[in-house]
């Protein structure tokens, strides 16, 4: 029989069933421990570097699989399954930290970082959010300031993924001050520097197996070996590694949105009121049709986006539309869900209202709907 999706191979679909089993095994398990502690086990991490999947389309001169964008597509859509709190941290280790050392650093750093990164020996993150400036990056006030052999960094980040506990982190600072977003300047920050600082984790309505944290530098000294990439380049460098993320974020979006779904149908079908299963009446039907409608057209945007991504065309334009739409549309398809399950969607012990609320963030995180917006008008001369 013909595949409906035939860019999935059969090694992507032998990948899938391994990293099914996978999440059967380590994460659902741990998922209510986790959302509890507001932080995963960093066995199940070492054990995802043991297996491949954090170098899954990493080069294979560094580890990695060699793999193509639907490698990753496939372990983010299983991922989301188990816990979208993991995958949150473990998706800006593999797809946000990892690539910036990828495109952007010298062989040197490539080997220190990018190797034990793969492994799963050390974790990453990538700091770009201060208090001041979230949507508008060019505003940003971190400095970087040349003395010597060594930049010194003062400043703050917020809202940082793995702040709390990665081993270094990619930080971008102000270099020049005026220059907008020719003067911003990425760094590899080792998080034993003398100057680093993790002030505070921050307390999330959602996502909660993942931690969130905001960071200080003061007098923080880095030697020139970590500066990355060139001076000045900071911003193009964090704008090319912002394509494939949010891509990301639009196919989990669909995934987790189809699983709450699947959720929510199986509990219209059992849940009786009137003397007959809710999905039976028409109202609710419709809604379900309705959902399994938006959850296939946001599926194959976002794969359509992928698969021009997979191919190295240009798809700016095309990301921004999948990122909003999928995450908007996935957010709608959540609120229905819970709406079918009446007040027992609300309560703590059905996981509906976990989909819900780590559904909420997905609108901002990467790029908020609006600043999508704003990428698809200028792609169209507006
Ligand atoms: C759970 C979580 C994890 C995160 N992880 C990281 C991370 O690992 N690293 C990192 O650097 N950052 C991270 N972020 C930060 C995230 O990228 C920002 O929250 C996001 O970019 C928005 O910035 P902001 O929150 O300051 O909102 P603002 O920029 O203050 O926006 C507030 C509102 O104004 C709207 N707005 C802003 N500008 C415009 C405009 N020009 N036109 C129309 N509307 C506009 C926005 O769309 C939004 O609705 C994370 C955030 C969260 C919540």
């Amino acid at each position: 029989m013909e595949k409906k999706y035939p860019m999935f191979t059969e090694e992507h679909e032998i990948l899938r069933q391994s990293i099914r089993e996978f999440v059967e095994k380590e994460i659902t398990p741990h998922v209510d421990e986790w959302e509890e502690a507001e932080t995963y086990d960093m066995d199940v991490f070492r054990k995802m570097g043991e297996l491949g999947f954090l170098g899954l389309r990493a080069p294979e001169e560094y580890g990695g699989g060699g793999g193509d964008y639907w490698s990753v597509v496939t372990l983010f859509e299983e991922l989301v399954k188990g816990s979208s709190g993991l995958l949150a941290a473990i998706g800006v280790h593999v797809e946000v930290a990892m690539p910036s050392i990828m495109h952007a650093a010298n062989e040197a750093q490539k080997q220190k970082y990018l190797v034990s990164a793969i492994k799963g020996e050390s974790l990453g993150a990538m700091a770009v959010t201060e208090p001041e400036a979230g949507s508008d990056v060019a505003g940003m006030l971190t400095t970087a300031v040349e003395d010597g052999d060594s930049w010194v960094l003062n400043g703050n980040k917020i809202f940082i993924t793995n702040g709390a506990r990665a081993d270094w982190i990619v930080v971008a600072a102000k270099t020049k001050k005026d220059a907008g977003y020719g003067g911003i300047t990425e760094f590899i920050v080792d998080t034993d520097t003398p100057g680093f600082e993790v002030s505070r984790k921050l307390d999330k309505v959602g996502l909660r197996a993942s931690d969130t944290a905001e960071l200080f530098f003061t007098d923080m000294r880095i030697t020139k070996e970590n500066l990355l990439g060139e001076v000045g380049r900071g911003f193009f460098q964090i704008m090319a590694g912002f394509q494939p993320e949010r891509l990301l974020l639009a196919v989990t979006a669909v995934a987790a949105a189809e699983a709450a779904m699947d959720m929510a149908v199986d509990y219209a079908k059992q849940r009786k009121q009137f003397g007959k299963a809710i999905s039976h009446f028409q109202h609710n039907a419709f809604k379900i049709a309705e959902m399994a409608t938006k959850i296939e057209a946001a599926r194959e945007l976002s794969y359509r986006c992928a698969d021009m991504y997979n191919r190295g065309l240009d798809c700016l334009k095309e990301v921004s539309m999948a990122k909003w739409y999928t995450t908007e549309i996935a957010n709608e398809v959540v609120y229905d869900c819970m709406q079918l399950m009446g007040g027992y969607g609300y309560m703590m012990e059905y996981p509906m209202q976990k989909a819900w609320r780590d559904m909420r963030i997905q609108t901002v995180v990467g790029g908020t709907t609006e600043v999508q917006k704003l990428i698809i008008a200028r792609c169209l001369d507006l």
